[in-house]
């Protein structure tokens, strides 16, 4: 009879690893060939894997159920984190923003440091093998059923991910698992993902849509501010970085903005960008009367050079309905207002956000309401925890998901009896 855990993930490794060091009899199922897949790839290559944060900034860092969290985070908190792996000789290093990341820069330290915890606690990795159902009786479970034998169970712990890169393993089985046992699982969506968009809205409100002009694809740009509006309305709003793709958004506050509108209705949602947050239309308007004056006769479209990035120039030149040959000096005061109002306001209506595989992360999962905060038990079966994304929680880049695995895997591994 043993610890049964579902997932080589970072939840289900910290799961298994927790329980074997209180002395349990502990296997860890896992359908890939190799333990950490997801791990591996996060944060590119490099593995941010936690974030040097209090736990009251944390939490608000998680976008979907931070109560739920609270004691998870506090009995393993960011700063246990970095303690767990540098006491166990992997050195960690603090980058911008808090973002902890092994010296090395190599995810692969992380995954092979957790490995040779398993190993060394006992613990019987079982790999290439998965999970497909149980058998229970009396709200336990009393046998895990694999597409390659049974194991008999005293406690089972689902740490199977969400539904996102599933090639790297997480294909959703943990919520069908979860429903054949009565759990409820609230509907999966994409988070930190790019945003689809339709096209963008001139001056005169027309729809450019994207094959008049395609967006300015490869283009990053650094001190904008991002929003997310419903007619007029600022819901929410990133100031940082962003770029374009080929079908709209992505980039670090598009990813941000992503987790936060997956739940939205997108019928009159609109993208909209202030290309210049730091200037007041007063200030942009008198800064670029000045550029004008610098570029005497010149026409239009080669004004712009010193305010904007070669390739977003004639996408604003067309949105701004002013005409690329006129000349400066003849721009009257309503242009120059409609192109302080493209520059300040910049309008593309959402389409989609892309697909829930090209998302970092999944929102939903299996729903907290049925999950005890203070041990991740189920409250429909006695001997069943839950760990990691698997859940429905969901938090912003940083580092923060990866410690929400490792945190709610350390009480899930904890808390199994
Ligand atoms: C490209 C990318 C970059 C990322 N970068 C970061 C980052 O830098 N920092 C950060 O905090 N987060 C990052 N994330 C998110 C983070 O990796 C995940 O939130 C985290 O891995 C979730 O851990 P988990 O253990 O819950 O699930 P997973 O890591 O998904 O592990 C679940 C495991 O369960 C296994 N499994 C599934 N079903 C079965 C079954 N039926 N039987 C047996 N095994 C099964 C899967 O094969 C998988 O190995 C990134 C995600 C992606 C996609």
């Amino acid at each position: 009879m043993s610890v049964i855990v579902i997932g080589g993930g970072p939840a289900g490794m910290m799961a298994a690893i927790a329980a074997a060091e209180r002395g349990k009899s502990v296997i860890l199922i896992e359908k890939n060939e190799r333990l950490g897949r997801k791990m591996y790839i996060s944060g590119k290559g490099r593995c941010n894997l936690t974030n040097q944060t209090d736990i009251k900034n944390f939490l608000e860092q998680v976008v979907s159920n931070p109560k739920f969290l609270m004691s998870a985070i506090h009995r393993f908190s960011p700063a246990a984190t970095v303690d767990f792996f540098e006491s166990k000789g992997l050195s960690l290093k603090t980058e911008r923003g808090g973002r902890v990341f092994p010296v090395s820069d190599k995810s692969a330290d992380v995954i092979d440091l957790m490995v040779g915890l398993l190993k060394s606690n006992g613990v019987a990795i079982k790999t290439s093998e998965t999970v497909k159902c149980f058998h229970y009786s009396q709200d336990k479970i009393r046998m895990v059923i694999t597409d390659k034998g049974d194991y008999q169970a005293d406690s089972v712990i689902i740490a199977t991910g969400g539904v996102s890169y599933p090639k790297t393993g997480s294909t959703g089985d943990g919520y069908t698992l979860a429903k054949s046992l009565g759990h409820t699982v609230i509907e999966p969506k994409p988070a930190l993902c790019p945003i689809l968009l339709q096209g963008c809205y001139d001056t005169s409100g027309r729809l450019i849509d994207r094959l008049q002009q395609p967006f300015p694809e490869g283009l990053s740009l650094k001190n904008v501010e991002a929003k997310i509006t419903v007619h007029d309305t600022v819901l929410h709003k990133e100031f940082g970085e962003m770029l374009f793709t080929d079908r709209g958004v992505s980039g670090p506050i598009v990813l941000s903005l992503s987790s936060k509108m997956n739940r939205m209705n997108f019928s009159n949602l609109v993208f909209a960008i202030d290309l210049k947050p730091a200037l007041d239309e007063k200030t942009l308007d008198a800064r670029i009367l000045r550029d004008f004056e610098k570029a005497n006769n010149k026409q239009f479209k080669n004004s712009l050079a010193d305010l904007l990035p070669k390739s977003l120039i004639p996408y604003i030149m067309k949105l701004s309905c002013i005409d690329p040959e006129k000349p400066v000096h003849s721009i009257n005061r309503a242009e120059r207002k409609a192109l302080v109002e493209i520059l300040k306001n910049m309008k593309f209506p959402v389409k989609a956000l892309a697909d829930i595989e090209e998302a970092i992360v999944t929102a939903g999962g299996v729903s907290v309401k049925e999950i005890n905060p203070a041990t991740m038990g189920s409250k429909i079966i006695h001997n069943l925890y839950f760990a990691g994304e698997v859940l429905d929680v969901d938090a912003l880049t940083g580092g923060y998901n990866i410690q929400i695995a490792l945190s709610t895997g350390f009480l899930a591994g904890n808390k199994a009896e």
